[in-house]
């Protein structure tokens, strides 16, 4: 079992390559064909366990090979992501951006970050050079969703990273009003994978809320 085998496609594969992953590892190998045949995902999966490139990469996929054509808000200088990775805190963001990144590497995809408890204007510069993978924490892109600079509305692919972290921080009122604002373009158009290391009754309702039709992976 290779990533060869999966129809990433070239320039995905060649950055897969650069980062010397070989084989997927067992979240990898259940998750990312779950997501490219285009079914919801709720995903148990430990820190480590490569979850990041699990979802990362049918999203890059999914957005290289999509028509999605002209996208732009009404007004201007708002950002319209295509694809929103939610995770709990700024250090996590900032290495799922990293890691993004690397796997976009020359495949024309943005990434951008926001988190929140830093300044926002270098992420505002960097939201209105254009963005279609935006990873964020909850508190700020409710910031940024309130101050108009961002606009969900074009959302196709939505990962929430750790989510049982997110609601033991408190985030669920933040995720929902988030997830509130998807909920406009026709239904069954955005595909939603979840991630969480536990089970609790709140996530199993996060997750029947927000997914549709899933497919539980446990590995
Ligand atoms: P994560 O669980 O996403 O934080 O990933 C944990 C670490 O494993 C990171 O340093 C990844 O770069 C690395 N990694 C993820 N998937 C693979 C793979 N298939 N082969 C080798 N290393 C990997």
């Amino acid at each position: 079992n290779t990533f060869a085998e999966i129809d990433l496609g070239e320039a995905l594969n060649l950055n897969i390559r650069r980062c010397k992953y070989v084989k997927p590892t067992p979240v990898q190998r259940h998750a990312i064909p779950i997501s490219l045949g285009g079914r919801d995902l709720m995903a148990c999966a430990q820190t480590g366990s490569g979850k990041t490139a699990a979802f990362c990469f049918p999203i890059i996929s999914g957005i290289m090979r999509g028509q999605f054509g002209q996208r732009a808000s009404r007004m201007p200088r708002t950002a319209c992501p295509l694809a929103l990775i939610l995770s709990p805190t700024r250090e996590l963001s900032c290495q799922i951006h990293e890691e993004a990144k690397k796997f976009a590497y020359q495949t024309g995809v943005r990434v951008v970050v926001a988190y929140g408890g830093a300044p926002i204007n270098q992420q505002l510069r960097e939201l209105e050079r254009g963005v279609d993978i935006l990873v964020a924490t909850p508190g700020r892109l409710v910031d940024l969703l309130e101050r108009a600079r961002v606009s969900l509305q074009y959302i196709r692919y939505l990962a929430l990273d750790e989510a049982d972290r997110m609601l033991d921080m408190g985030f669920e009122p933040q995720i929902r009003k988030i997830v509130q604002q998807m909920d406009m373009p026709p239904p069954g158009v955005r595909q939603t994978m979840l991630f969480s290391a536990t089970f609790p009754k709140e996530i199993q309702r996060l997750a029947s809320d927000f997914l549709a039709n899933y497919i539980f992976l446990a590995v």
